[in-house]
């Protein structure tokens, strides 16, 4: 059941522009390079000069195609290129081409976890389709390169850019779903590495369209809103767009289709103009360019040249690390957390106690050092051995995975030298528990004399009173004690 808004359900389809990571634009040979002076990336294709002819770019095609594989779609055998007409001073064709009847990715859908209160469920969104397109121009206004003056320019450099726009179902509930997808997109995206991911530089833009209905009841009229940069925004944006449209719809007025832009600055989204229907941009199929066929040989060609899926890498360590589905579909979120995560399981043998350090401790770490490279897995394999016979305790293994982050060449592949340096970090924190029963129990005693009131307390019924005396054992041992012998060892002096 999803969550409702004010009795009202949420539904959520997303558009999404991910720029594909060619050298060359899709039907030009010029560079796509980032940030360079305006229009000195721009030939006379993509200037629209008469004459010129579009030309496939097969990189572009052969990512399109893996993406296709990533989501398990169909990839079509033959689809076709449309001219979708609009005047814009940015696109000086007076169409863009793109792909409309017939896309070269055909469903597919893509899965990610959601934690829903206290629960973690699985959600799937279906695709429908994802197909090929250019990218428009740039229109630069005041306080830019080329505005100023009380004029515009237009940079060409953009123009041409090898789009891919990934459409979903209508099949998302809520804000939260929605970034979960699009994270999860992005993942599969930069992880095939189709596309950069860099949403600041626009390298995967989402759009999305948001309605409201009463639960059971026909789908609302939608709202787009654009071109989304940052997941912060996109929820806030997504939140504030369902508030409006209740609003609107409980005060009486009817919500008009349209295409709207999230103000960051006031967290406001705003219509930009009303919605185009397809009807509107004329499409037909473009004359200049044969249709894409792909062959079923250049499908597996590709397929067999791909890295490891995350799924089918989440799968595999599920059944060969007898990981918890949750476990493994966490530490596939990138392939350096995957890879760091498999070296550290193989060399410590404990592959859960390895998924638990790299989804807590190190991902903690990871980002407060975020400039910082990785500690050696070797390094994190012997904390985790030594943790695991009760060498050190818990406490005393987080204080040294810590360490190893600032320890100087702690990022050099170990294999033989770990178990010594960690030894002596061991030595110099004086970490090693104290596993003396004697000792301890010295201590215990110790602790008990002079606490009695605790143990008044505790034999009075208060459970609560034995954390103090826990708390102080574990103080005069420099917190080296193991904490369930300190508990075992306690509870049989109080009660006998
Ligand atoms: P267009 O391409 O003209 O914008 P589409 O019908 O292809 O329109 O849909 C675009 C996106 O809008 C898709 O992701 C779809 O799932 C989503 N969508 C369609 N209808 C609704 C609706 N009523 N509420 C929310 N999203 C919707
Ligand atoms: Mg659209």
């Amino acid at each position: 059941m999803s969550k409702l808004v004010q009795g009202y359900e949420v539904v959520i389809g997303f558009e999404t522009h991910a720029q594909l990571s060619t050298k060359s634009k899709i039907f030009s040979r010029s560079s796509v390079a980032f940030g360079a002076e305006p229009n000195t990336q721009a030939c006379a294709l993509d200037m629209a000069l008469p004459g010129t002819l579009p030309v496939m770019n097969m990189g572009a095609v052969e990512r399109a195609i893996e993406f296709g594989l990533a989501i398990n779609a169909h990839i079509a055998e033959r689809s076709i290129f449309a001219r979708k007409n609009y005047f814009y001073p940015d696109l000086p064709k007076g169409y863009q081409i793109s792909q409309f009847e017939i896309p070269v990715v055909q469903g597919g859908e893509v899965s990610f976890f959601l934690a829903e209160g206290k629960e973690t469920v699985r959600k799937t969104v279906r695709l429908e389709r994802a197909h090929l397109e250019e990218d428009a121009g740039k229109s630069l206004h005041e306080d830019s390169a080329l505005g100023g003056g009380g004029q515009s320019g237009i940079d060409l450099n953009r123009a041409g850019t090898p789009l891919l726009e990934i459409v979903t179902q209508p099949d998302m509930r809520s804000s939260d779903e929605a970034v979960a997808y699009a994270k999860e997109l992005h993942k599969i995206v930069t992880w095939i590495g189709i596309c950069d991911g860099n949403m600041q530089e626009g390298s995967f833009r989402c759009d999305a369209n948001v309605s409201v209905r009463k639960p059971g009841g026909e789908l609302g009229t939608r709202r787009e809103i654009k071109n989304l940069n940052s997941f912060k925004f996109m929820q806030q944006a997504i939140d504030y767009e369902v508030r409006w449209q209740i609003e609107q719809i409980e005060d009486g007025h009817t919500i008009q289709q349209a295409t709207v832009l999230f103000n960051p600055d006031t967290g406001e989204t705003r219509a930009m103009r009303t919605k185009e229907d397809a009807a509107d941009y004329r499409y037909f199929p473009d004359p200049d360019l044969p249709p894409l066929v792909i062959s079923r040989d250049w499908v597996e060609r590709v397929k067999s040249e791909m890295a490891e899926l995350p799924r089918v890498m989440a799968e595999r360590f599920v059944r060969d690390y007898a990981l918890p589905e949750y476990d493994a579909t966490q530490l596939t979120q990138s392939k350096a957390v995957a890879a760091y995560f498999e070296a550290t399981a193989k060399t410590c043998g404990q592959p859960k106690l390895a998924s638990n350090w790299i989804m807590g401790e190190h991902t903690r770490l990871a980002n407060h050092f975020i400039d910082k490279q990785w500690p050696s897995h070797h390094l994190l394999s012997e904390i985790i051995k030594r943790l695991n016979i009760g060498e050190i305790n818990r406490h005393g293994a987080v204080r040294l995975f810590e360490a190893t982050w600032n320890l100087k060449g702690a990022q050099i592949d170990y294999q033989t030298g770990a178990s010594s340096v960690i030894e002596e970090l061991i030595e110099a924190l004086d970490l090693k528990q104290i596993d003396d029963t004697v000792a301890l129990e010295a201590i215990i005693d110790e602790v008990l004399f002079s606490n009695p009131k605790n143990v008044e307390e505790f034999k009075a019924g208060n459970a609560k009173a034995l954390n103090g005396l826990v708390g102080s054992i574990m103080k005069v041992c420099k917190g080296k004690a193991n904490p369930a012998q300190v508990n075992a060892l306690l509870l049989k002096k109080i009660k006998y």
